[in-house]
């Protein structure tokens, strides 16, 4: 939630920054703004705008003589408010009152309430509603009182302050100077040649341009940053830490549409090419034509892995799906039980996990901040913590023990799809290396399911080859204010995704249920108006669904259903029908999901929504 971003050296700094924040807008996008500062400019200056980064951009425009401004330092955001409606007043970056210190933050003070008022009694007021301007009129509190050190006054304040952040704090005295810090929401600092210049990042995005040499700031730490020398690092309580400049590898034409309208459409197009990439170097074929599975995470831990007898897993929304699939493929293949838990709820409950218990954490970007508790949690516990992640050396991926990255690239639409397709891809690799090594799976089931898995891609693409026709039906479906998705064993939790991708970007109310269940309630809400979403399948629940099916078309439901190539007995029933090939019932979601992101990316651009950056939702959940 929100982006960060930061510059310090010679070149003129809004630029930098504005095109920083278009490519974390993702991350948050109800407004946007940027401090700017310079040698010789007594203020900092503060540009703010309501909505997208491009409403700022042209007020920057009309402000600065671009490019040529001295102003050669600033920091920006583009905010996911909290604490305060969306408005140019909230719009970070803050002042503080003096005017001497601008802050940019994401995340929450949860005491804000208390240190305000302590704050007012000192004579302190405020303009906005957030909970940031109360941190930046606190860090000017001691950074008066203290002599203007900058970053002793940072500690200070953070020692007082509760809750989760990362900020970038900017002076007007010092324009060679920035201090940025975190706890629980990530940030990355980006090192220009010899120490001349620093970009700053909430991920490492927007400084790939500039730099590869990056520093992951660790939690509860504070950078000291300062044009012409090393950063300095030091924990909250003052001690100092170890600073590790790491090589960061991004492609930049991942960061672009790629020619298509939008980044949704663009990542549901790239699944087949992702999922190779998931796979590569993973699932292997050997000369003899038979399969392995090599996963690296595997070696280190593996004697505990096999030891497990009971597998957590903890995410939240599309990755909470993925881990459903997870659940049935680990406890098919592996015979270990497993459970499936909201991260949020986790975290809260006093759950019991065992010292032998393994704890699967799945996450996108790698920074949700429910899953990134719950991880904590566990390791508190004794439990060995498994990251299943697509953003390289985020916190979950450095928090948990081992891990596999889905390497799906960036994922930029903020509906997610290809990460879940990379997060399925993963689980089912780790549950095939699992029961091999545990001899729960046979070798002929073993090699069928590597097999199978390998001819995946291809047949994702003839999935794809239906994006017209499902263009064109869905069309048919923009009226509708309420829609239900249907599923059984596999499909079960792909009728959840589909719903929620329905309901992220087209704004329709939709619910996904075990088809079977419909009966015990949802049922009564079908009509002739009440589109019906069926996922079937050539599996031993197919007779069922075809039951189900049944029932919804004798109260005059619309159906619409994704079925198994040449079922002609579902066709008699649906209204629409939507092949996809044959496959194992295993694997089936990464088939059978692709329609139901199809469905719903042309439902939204049909009724002319932002699908890359819907209403009310950000891409990195990093506040909980
Ligand atoms: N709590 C802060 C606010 O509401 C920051 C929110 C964010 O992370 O964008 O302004």
């Amino acid at each position: 939630m929100c982006g960060i971003v930061g510059y310090i050296g010679s070149r003129p700094a809004a630029p930098i920054l504005i095109k920083g924040l278009h490519q974390l807008e993702y991350r948050g996008y109800d407004s946007a703004g940027i401090a700017v500062g310079g040698p010789d400019h007594p203020q900092l200056q503060v540009f703010k705008a309501k909505g997208k980064v491009d409403n700022l951009e042209a007020n920057v425009h009309r402000a600065l003589p671009l490019p040529d401004t001295p102003l050669t330092t600033g920091i920006g955001h583009t905010r996911w408010a909290t604490h305060g409606e969306p408005s140019e007043t909230n719009a970070h970056p803050h002042l503080s009152m003096s005017g001497d210190l601008a802050l940019v933050h994401n995340g929450i003070i949860e005491n804000y309430q208390l240190l305000k008022e302590q704050l007012t009694e000192f004579g302190y007021t405020f303009k906005s509603q957030t909970d940031t301007e109360v941190l930046v009129q606190l860090i000017d509190y001691f950074y008066q009182k203290n002599g203007r050190q900058l970053t002793k006054a940072v500690h200070q304040a953070l020692d007082k302050a509760i809750g989760a952040y990362a900020i970038v704090v900017m002076e007007k005295d010092d324009c060679r100077h920035l201090v940025a810090a975190r706890k629980a929401s990530p940030l990355v600092i980006g090192i220009g040649k010899d120490y001349s210049e620093f970009f700053i990042g909430s991920d490492a995005t927007p400084l790939v341009e500039y730099t590869h040499k990056v520093i992951y700031l660790d939690d509860e730490q504070v950078a000291d940053i300062r044009i012409g020398q090393e950063v300095q690092i030091t924990n909250l309580d003052e001690s100092s830490a170890d600073v590790t400049i790491k090589d960061v590898d991004l492609d930049i034409s991942a960061l672009s549409k790629g020619g298509y309208p939008h980044f949704m459409l663009k990542e549901i197009c790239e699944q087949p090419h992702c999922m190779e990439n998931s796979m590569r170097g993973r699932v292997i074929c050997r000369e003899d034509g038979l399969y392995e599975i090599k996963l690296s995470a595997l070696n280190h831990f593996k004697a505990k892995l096999i030891r497990a007898r009971h597998v957590i897993i903890v995410a939240c929304g599309t990755s909470w799906h993925a881990g459903l699939i997870g659940k049935q493929l680990i406890e098919e293949m592996c015979r270990i039980r497993v459970e499936v838990e909201y991260a949020s709820e986790f975290r809260y409950r006093n759950p019991v996990i065992e010292k032998d218990d393994v704890v699967i954490a799945i996450s996108q970007s790698g920074e949700t901040a429910d899953t990134l508790a719950a991880i904590q949690l566990a390791k508190e516990q004794g439990a060995l913590v498994f990251g299943i992640v697509n953003g390289v050396g985020s916190s979950i991926a450095r928090a948990t023990d081992t891990g596999i990255y889905i390497h799906v690239g960036p994922e930029i639409g903020v509906a997610s799809t290809k990460a879940f397709t990379g997060q399925v891809t993963v689980l089912t690799m780790l549950s095939l290396a699992l029961a091999h090594a545990l001899g729960t799976l046979s070798d002929e089931a073993f090699q069928q399911t590597c097999h199978e898995l390998a001819a995946i891609p291809r047949k994702m693409e003839t999935v794809l080859q239906q994006n017209d026709r499902i263009e064109q039906l869905s069309g048919r479906f923009t009226y509708a204010r309420n829609f239900l998705y249907l599923g059984r064993g596999y499909n079960y939790p792909v009728a959840l995704e589909g719903a929620l991708k329905l309901k992220e970007i087209s704004y329709i109310h939709a619910e996904g249920y075990p088809a079977a269940e419909m009966k015990h309630g949802p049922i009564a809400l079908v009509d002739k108006e009440m589109p019906i979403v069926c996922l079937t399948a050539h599996d031993q629940l197919y007779r069922k669904v075809i039951s189900n099916m049944q029932e919804v078309q004798s109260r005059n439901g619309r159906i619409f259903a994704v079925v198994t190539e040449g079922d002609d007995e579902v066709r008699r029933i649906a209204e629409e029908v939507i092949e996809i090939p044959d496959t194992m019932p295993c694997l089936l979601p990464l088939l059978s999901v692709i329609p139901m992101q199809l469905l719903a990316y042309h439902v939204a651009v049909k009724k002319g929504l932002d699908v890359d950056m819907p209403r009310n939702l950000a891409k990195s959940v990093t506040v909980e």
